[in-house]
Formats: structure tokens, C-alpha cells, sequence
């Protein structure tokens, strides 16, 4: 692989040449001139700040047979024995994949022999807080009593994750993210020395992106590099990464702000047809108002804050216009869309529908005057759904669903026949229930309702949803959605008509391979008649 090859090129191999984690360096370094070693390291810090990399000099300078200022000479039977690989006295480690108790028994158990060819034997164990709890145990008893040839460096992006038992017998040393000039200053330098063909742009974007490691943004340029033949800028960059441009996420901040639905679903069908990753756009959206929070926040956002200037400009400009806790509620919502998104069947209307809400949500906090009335349950709405212009019939009177009057055998025979003849046009009142919805500007509503199966008996009309569409349904399955489809039904029949969602058990039971039960509710065994009376396709396992 390229990308690693570049890297390792670039990886230092002296103590001069790493230009971060200086605290680190230099403490390293003097311990190798004034001799001062002890058994145990542990180096901390996230991925790809230099952690392996120190450990590896920092070996080959207590060996080396010539070392230079505290660097390791790289040149002596020693140093070289260690860059090729061939010195059985450094023993490097992955615990994410070595991690139980044999592991290190086996360790612990060579580690009293005398070293064959190098002052000290080094076992450099990465990722160490993947270790087992006897592996641990096995560690500690060598590391309480070591033999005087043994160093240990152990490595770890979660320190939190390691006994006190151990950390209490090591030496620490916590790496710091690179910061984001350091970054772009060695991208630079690489990219000069290599000739490589790329803009200021790319390279801080690259640095953004690669948020402090140091390995993953050079690893990152190589890819571009080998990725693009010209010249390397920043929509190359994005373009390789997937990663949604400022410019895109602006948009569909403006489109959620200012309430346009219109607007939100043409950028999301945008984002689809261009093949992004919608969790990642979701991620990057999140990431996209919580600068927007910080420039509310701080009069200096540039430091925490990694965008280009004119992104920073238009954030800020977006900041004055939104209020804290409307940013702070949609950074929530966002947050638990992309968690919806993972168990999500079909990604882009949970994306869709998601979104909506939020944007619904947002007039509800905020504005009442353009009150959306199929708003979330957490914020109901205290006025009845704007009377549609055009409508022909006068809505009916709202009843309670729960408490409609029993039917005398009469009228429901009448109502029967009457059904009846409903039922041949169940998915034209449906489909026309739907146009309703949309022209009366329930976009969420009929967003949510629009994969449900329609069925109609008696004075109801039964909406379908698949198992997979649990969330559909239980939105449809809210007071105010019941009312508003009520109404939009009624209206599209002529006549009043209750609205029932129900999820299709049958079909879940089956997928479950669970034994169907047998005493099916009264509603299951009227859709199954209703739906073989008119060669519904509604699955109905007996
Ligand atoms: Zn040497």
C-alpha cells in the first residue's frame, strides 16, 4: 500500500527529527545521555501523534553502541539490527491481538534471560489496554520485579483503561494532537520535497480532517497524490474522503432554519444521487453547527474552529441569526438521527423524515405563527391543522376514536354495503389522502405515512406498515397524526372515516421465525378478508 510507504519514508528515526511532542523528546533524550533508565514507559495519547514512532528511537538510543547527543546513531550493528528487523532483543507487540494471559506469560517468561546482543531488551506492547484482566496480572508481576536488562514501553490510546496497579510502576508521558499549523507546516514540507502538485487549501484541509494525527494526514496526501494525476486542491481532498463541503452543509443549514422543506429535500436527493454517505453527512452536519455554537460563544473562534475563512464568515453570520438552544436542540436531534440511520432499512427517507422533524421542530420552539402542525410529541400542537384552501367538504367533527358508538347490526350492514363499494378505490382514497397531506403542507406527516399499506373496512381505513417502518408507524400512530389523517381521509372519501396504523406482525413474526399466534386480534382477520376479497397483496401466514 502507497499511503504507508509514504509515511514510513517520512517516519523520523532520531530525536532531532520529531518536530512535536517535544516535552516528550527531550525528556527521552536525557535520559539516554545521563544513562537515568527505568523499566516501565507508558506512552498515552491518540492515534498517530508519534507514540510507536518515540518508542522505536527511543530503543535503538539506549542500545546504540554510538549515540549521538542522545540520538541513536543508526549506523552501529545494533541500530541497523533493529531497522531491519533482525535484533531478537526488541520484541514489538499488538495486545489488541495478543491480548491474553499466555501472551504474556510468554513474555514474562524469556524476559529473565540476558539479552543476546543489545544492552536491554525492550518489549514494546501497543495498544495495551486491550490486555485481559490475567494478562494484566501476569504484567505486574514482572513489572514489580524486573530484571535489570528489561524496559517496557507500553502504549495506549485509552490510559483510563489500565490498572492503577500498572500505571502506578510506569514512567508517563501523554502525546498531544499535533496542532493544525505543525500539520500543514510537515504536509508542506513533504509535498515540496516529493514535488508533489497541491494547493494551500488541500493541505489544510488534509490537516482538519486528519484531526491531529500526524500519520493519518500524510497517509492522506499520499492517497490524494496517487489518487489525482494533476494538481491536488481542496474539492480533491473532500472528493476522496466523501466528506460534504462547507458550502453544501451551509445550504442545509439555511434550508432548516428558514423552514424551506422544498429546498431540504432537493439537497438530500443532491446528496444521494452524488453517492455520499449519508451517516457521515448527518456527522459532519452535527460538526457543522457545533462551530456554528462555538463562533456564539467566542470572539475568537479560529482556535477551535478548523474551517477556511469564508466558512468561518458564514457561520459567524448564521450565529447571530439562531439562538443557542434552538443549535443546542438540533445538535441533540442530529446526534439521535445518526443513531436512527444505523438500524434505519431504507437510509435516505429516515434521513428525509429525520431532518423534517427537526426542521418542524425548530418553528414549533421558535416561530407559532408558521406553526407546522404534525410536530413531535414533545411539542404538540395547541391549534387545529390550518383549514386547506379549495377543500369541498366541510371537515367532520373530530370524535374520539377510542369511544365510538357501538354499531346496531342495521347500520352496520348498511355501513358495509356502503364500504364496500369504498374498498375497490382503498388506494385511490388513500393516494388522494396523501396529495391532502402535501398540499395542506404535512410534509413530514406524509413523509412518514407514504410506505404504509391501505386498507379499508367498514368506516376505517387501516394503514399498513411494514416491521421494518416501526418508526413510521409510531409516529403515525400519535394523537395529532391520527387527527390530521383523519381529517385528509375524510376528505378524500367523502365521508367520515377513522384512520387506524397497525404494523404488519404477520409479516414480522415470519421474519423472526416465530410460531404466528393463534388468536389473531379482530383486526388482522377483517384486513385478511378485505384484502382476499380484492387480491390485496397483504402477506397472511396462517
Ligand atoms: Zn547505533
Amino acid at each position: 500500500m502507497t499511503h504507508q510507504a509514504l509515511y514510513r519514508e517520512w517516519r523520523p528515526r532520531i530525536f532531532d527529527e520529531v518536530v512535536e511532542q517535544r516535552h516528550v523528546v527531550y525528556a527521552l533524550r536525557q535520559a539516554v545521555i545521563s544513562g537515568q533508565i527505568v523499566h516501565a514507559y507508558l506512552f498515552s495519547g491518540t492515534r498517530g501523534t508519534g507514540k510507536t514512532t518515540l518508542a522505536k528511537i527511543f530503543a535503538r538510543a539506549i542500545n546504540c553502541e554510538n549515540p549521538q547527543n542522545g540520538n541513536p546513531c543508526n549506523q552501529c550493528v545494533i541500530c541497523e539490527g533493529m531497522l531491519n528487523g533482525s535484533l531478537l532483543d526488541i520484541v514489538e507487540m499488538d495486545a489488541a491481538s495478543n491480548n491474553s494471559v499466555e501472551n504474556i506469560r510468554r513474555i514474562c517468561d524469556e524476559v529473565v534471560f540476558m539479552p543476546s546482543q543489545a544492552r536491554f531488551k525492550v518489549y514494546i506492547i501497543d495498544e495495551v489496554h486491550m490486555l485481559s484482566t490475567g494478562a494484566f496480572n501476569a504484567l505486574l508481576k514482572t513489572l514489580e520485579e524486573p530484571p535489570s536488562h528489561a524496559v517496557f514501553i507500553l502504549a495506549t490510546t485509552e490510559p483510563h483503561r489500565i490498572p492503577a496497579t500498572i500505571l502506578s510502576r510506569c514512567q508517563r508521558y501523554e502525546f498531544r494532537r499535533i496542532p493544525i499549523d505543525s500539520l500543514i507546516g510537515r504536509l508542506a514540507e513533504i509535498a515540496a520535497k516529493d514535488d508533489f502538485d497541491v494547493d494551500r487549501e488541500a493541505l489544510k484541509t488534509i490537516a482538519v480532517l486528519a484531526d491531529g494525527a500526524l500519520r493519518d494526514a500524510i497517509s492522506l496526501l499520499d492517497q490524494a497524490h496517487s489518487s489525482f494525476p494533476g494538481k491536488i486542491g481542496r474539492d480533491q481532498i473532500l472528493d476522496l474522503t466523501g466528506v460534504v463541503q462547507d458550502e453544501f452543509l451551509q445550504q442545509i443549514s439555511e434550508a432548516l432554519f428558514e423552514a424551506d422543506a422544498a429546498a431540504l429535500l432537493t439537497l438530500i436527493d443532491e446528496l444521494v444521487m452524488t453517492g455520499r454517505d449519508l451517516a457521515r453527512f448527518v456527522s459532519d452536519l452535527a460538526q457543522h453547527f457545533r462551530n456554528v455554537l462555538v463562533c456564539q460563544v467566542t470572539e475568537d473562534p479560529q482556535q477551535l474552529v478548523r474551517a477556511t475563512a469564508k466558512t468561518l464568515d458564514d457561520m459567524r453570520q448564521l450565529a447571530e441569526r439562531v439562538s443557542t438552544d434552538r443549535l443546542i436542540a438540533v445538535i441533540k436531534g442530529l446526534s439521535a438521527l445518526l443513531s436512527d440511520l444505523r438500524w434505519a432499512a431504507d437510509m435516505r427517507t429516515a434521513l428525509e423524515i429525520g431532518l423534517i422533524r427537526l426542521m418542524n421542530e425548530q418553528i414549533v420552539g421558535s416561530k407559532p405563527d408558521r406553526l407546522i402542525p404534525d410536530g413531535p410529541p414533545a411539542a404538540p400542537d395547541p391549534k387545529p391543522p390550518a383549514k386547506p384552501a379549495g377543500r369541498s367538504t366541510p371537515p367532520p367533527p373530530a370524535t374520539d376514536r377510542q369511544a365510538e358508538p357501538e354499531q346496531t347490526s342495521e347500520t352496520a350492514q348498511a355501513e358495509s354495503e356502503q364500504a364496500s363499494e369504498a374498498d375497490t378505490d382503498a388506494s385511490e382514497i388513500w393516494q388522494r389522502s396523501l396529495d391532502r397531506l402535501l398540499a395542506d403542507g404535512h410534509m413530514a406527516l406524509y413523509l412518514f405515512c407514504r410506505p404504509a399499506m391501505p386498507v379499508i373496512t367498514d368506516d376505517r381505513l387501516h394503514l399498513v406498515f411494514d416491521p421494518a417502518d416501526r418508526i413510521n408507524y409510531q409516529e403515525a400512530c400519535q394523537d395529532n397524526s391520527l387527527r390530521i389523517l383523519k381529517q385528509a381521509a375524510s376528505a378524500a372519501a367523502s365521508r367520515e372515516i377513522a384512520v387506524q396504523p397497525s404494523l404488519n406482525e404477520q409479516a414480522e413474526s415470519a421474519s423472526n421465525d416465530v410460531q404466528p399466534g393463534t388468536n389473531q386480534p379482530a383486526w388482522i382477520q377483517k384486513i385478511k378478508d378485505a384484502a382476499d376479497t380484492l387480491g390485496v397483496p397483504v402477506e397472511m401466514e396462517e
